[in-house]
C-alpha cells in the first residue's frame, strides 16, 4: 500500500485539470490517498496497458484487481449483456448464481464445496471468522505480524500492520513472526528446520491464547504474504501448522484475495504447500475489476454456520456479478492463464535474478508466478533494507510508463503483481527499467555528475528522479532554484527538503 502526501498542488506542473480533480478529492474524499508523487490521471485501460489524460501509455505491473486484463472483452460483454436483461438480489431463481457456485467450487480441492457470495476481501474474512468462531465455539486468532486482511471492526482488528504495538490488541489476536527465510528470525543458511521453527511460533500462540481462555478459532493467513514482503513460506511450514491449529479444535483459513486466481501458477496459493484450509477467502482478481467475492468452505462447516446465524448479502451473487465472476473463470481456462502465471513469472523472476547480479542493492528476489517481491538492501550481508530507495522507485518507474509499488514491513520490497495475462515482452519491458531506475537511483546515471549552479541561478534538470540526496548535493553548490522538466519526478521527501533548503523548485516545459 502506498500513498503520497500531496502538500502543495503547485508542484503538479501544467495540468489544470488535474490540480482541480486533486482540489476537488481533498475536499470531499475523506482520507483517500493516491500513489505516486504526481498522481495519475487514468482515463483507458485494456490488456496490460492503462492510458492518462494525455495519452501516456502505462505498461500496468501492479493491479491484481483488473486480473485477466483491464476491460476483458468477454468480461464486459458479459457484464453489460446481464446488466441489459435483469439484475436483483439472490433472493430468487437465477441460473448465473448457480453456474458460478458450482463453477468456483469446482476449482477447489478436497471437500472445499460450497459457496457463500461476498463483495469484498474484508467481507469474506469477515464471514470466515464468523463461521469459524461459531464452528469452533473459541474466539481468538492467529494471524502474521503486518497483516492486512480487511476493513471491518473484527478484521481490522486482525490487520496487524494497523496494530504494530502488540499490548494494545485485543486479548483475541495474536500475531506471529512470517515465515520470512530471508531476514527473519530463522534463515536460511543460519538455521535448520526452518518450517518447524516458524510453525513452532503458532503453537507458541495457541498456548497463549488458551491462557488467555479466548482458545483458537481460527490461524489466518495470506499465502503469499503480500504485506509481509511477498514470501515464499518453507515447504512444511502451513502443513505443520495446519496440524497444530486442528490439534487445537480451531480452522485455518486461506486468504487467497491477494494469490487466488491462477497469479501464483497454481489456481490458490495454498497449493504450493499441499494444504487444504477448511475456508478459503476470495475477493480482488474474481471479478476482473467488478466487486465479486467469495467464502469457500465445507458443507458442514457452512450448515453448522447457517443453521445458528442469519448471512444474507443484498449485492453478492446477483446476476450481474455471478455472470462476471463466471466468465472471469472461463477467461482462465481458456487462455491458460495459471500455465502463464507459472512460465512468464519464472522468466520474470530468473530474470530479476540476473539483475541482481549487476545490482548490489538487491538483496533477494522471490515469490510464486506472478506476484514476486525484490528485497532492497543497502548491504547484502547486514541486509539493512533499502526503504529510502525503494521509495523512489515507483515514481521513477512511472516516469518510464511503468506501474509498480512497495510493500513489506520495511517498505524496501519492490512489488510486482500484473495482470495474469503479463507476457515475456512485458517482463522484458519491466525489468529493461528496472535496470535504469537501480542504476540512476544508486548513483549510475546522474548522480554527481550535474555541473554546479552558480548560486542564485537556477539548475535545469531535464530528466530523472529528484531525491533528497539530490537536493543536499545541488544546496552544497550554492543552488536556490531548480527548474524540472515535465518527465521529472520529485519525491514526496524532496518537496518536503526543498522547504527546509530553501530551494525553489519549478517546473519547465520545453526541454
Ligand atoms: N486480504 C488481503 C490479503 C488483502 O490484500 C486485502 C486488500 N488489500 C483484503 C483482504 C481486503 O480486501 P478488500 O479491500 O476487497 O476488502
Amino acid at each position: 500500500m502506498m500513498g503520497a502526501a500531496h502538500a502543495d498542488l503547485s508542484d503538479y506542473g501544467q495540468n489544470v485539470r488535474k490540480i482541480d480533480m486533486i482540489k476537488r478529492r481533498q475536499e470531499k474524499l475523506a482520507g483517500s490517498a493516491l500513489f505516486y508523487h504526481d498522481p495519475i490521471h487514468l482515463v483507458r485501460g485494456e490488456g496490460v496497458w492503462l492510458y492518462d489524460d494525455e495519452g501516456k501509455q502505462y505498461l500496468d505491473c501492479y493491479n491484481n484487481v483488473a486480473s485477466v486484463g483491464h476491460c476483458h472483452p468477454d468480461v464486459v460483454n458479459a457484464l453489460c449483456g446481464q446488466a441489459r436483461q435483469l439484475n436483483t438480489h439472490t433472493r430468487y431463481l437465477h441460473d448465473n448464481v448457480i453456474d458460478y457456485a458450482e463453477k468456483l467450487s469446482s476449482r477447489m480441492p478436497g471437500n472445499l464445496e460450497v459457496c457463500l457470495f461476498v463483495c469484498t476481501g474484508s467481507e469474506a474474512n469477515e464471514l470466515a471468522m464468523r463461521i469459524a468462531r461459531s464452528a469452533t465455539g473459541h474466539n481468538g486468532c492467529i494471524v502474521m505480524e503486518t497483516a492486512y486482511h480487511g476493513n471491518s471492526t473484527l478484521i481490522d482488528e486482525l490487520s496487524t500492520i494497523a496494530h504494530p504495538i502488540a499490548s494494545e490488541r485485543p486479548e483475541h489476536v495474536i500475531a506471529v513472526e512470517p515465515p520470512n527465510t530471508y531476514r527473519g528470525p530463522f534463515r536460511r543458511g543460519e538455521h535448520d528446520n526452518l518450517g518447524e521453527r516458524y510453525a513452532d511460533l503458532v503453537g507458541e500462540a495457541i498456548s497463549e491464547l488458551d491462557r488467555r481462555g479466548q482458545g483458537t478459532a481460527a490461524f489466518l493467513c495470506d499465502t503469499i504474504f503480500d504485506s509481509q514482503g511477498a514470501l515464499e513460506a518453507p515447504k512444511d511450514y502451513f502443513q505443520r501448522v495446519y496440524e497444530k491449529v486442528r490439534a487445537a479444535g480451531g480452522l485455518c483459513i486461506a486468504d487467497e484475495v491477494q494469490a487466488g486466481l491462477c497469479r501464483t501458477g497454481k489456481w490458490w496459493g495454498f497449493e504450493h504447500y499441499d494444504v487444504i484450509p477448511d475456508i478459503v477467502t476470495l475477493g480482488k482478481p474474481m471479478g476482473d475489476g467488478h466487486p465479486v467475492g467469495a467464502v469457500v468452505t465445507t458443507r458442514e462447516l457452512a450448515q453448522k454456520f447457517t443453521g445458528s446465524a442469519l448471512y444474507f448479502n443484498t449485492f453478492a451473487g446477483n446476476p450481474v456479478s455471478a455472470a462476471v465472476g463466471k466468465t472471469v473463470l472461463e477467461v482462465c481456462e481458456r487462455e491458460k492463464l495459471v500455465r502463464n502465471c507459472e512460465e512468464v513469472g519464472a522468466y520474470l523472476k530468473r530474470g530479476l535474478s540476473k539483475l541482481a547480479e549487476g545490482h548490489p542493492i538487491i538483496g533477494e528476489v522471490r515469490g510464486h508466478g506472478l506476484f514476486l517481491g525484490v528485497d532492497l538492501v543497502h548491504d547484502r550481508k547486514t541486509k539493512q533494507p533499502a526503504g529510502d530507495i525503494s521509495s523512489l522507485v515507483p515514481d521513477a518507474m512511472k516516469a518510464r510508463g511503468v506501474l509498480m509499488s512497495m510493500t513489506g514491513p520495511y517498505g524496501n520490497v519492490l512489488k510486482i503483481r500484473p495482470p495474469l495475462i503479463f507476457s515475456k515482452a512485458n517482463a522484458d519491458q519491466l525489468l529493461r527499467t528496472l535496470d535504469q531506475v537501480l542504476s540512476e537511483l544508486t548513483g549510475g546515471a546522474g548522480r554527481g555528475s550535474a555541473p554546479a549552479a552558480p548560486a542564485g541561478q537556477a539548475q535545469r534538470i531535464g530528466k530523472g528522479v529528484i531525491t533528497e540526496r539530490k537536493l543536499e548535493e545541488l544546496a552544497a553548490r550554492g543552488c536556490e532554484r531548480v527548474q524540472v522538466g515535465p518527465g521529472v519526478v520529485i519525491t514526496p521527501l524532496a518537496i518536503d527538503k526543498a522547504r527546509t533548503l530553501d530551494i525553489v523548485i519549478e517546473r519547465f516545459i520545453n526541454n
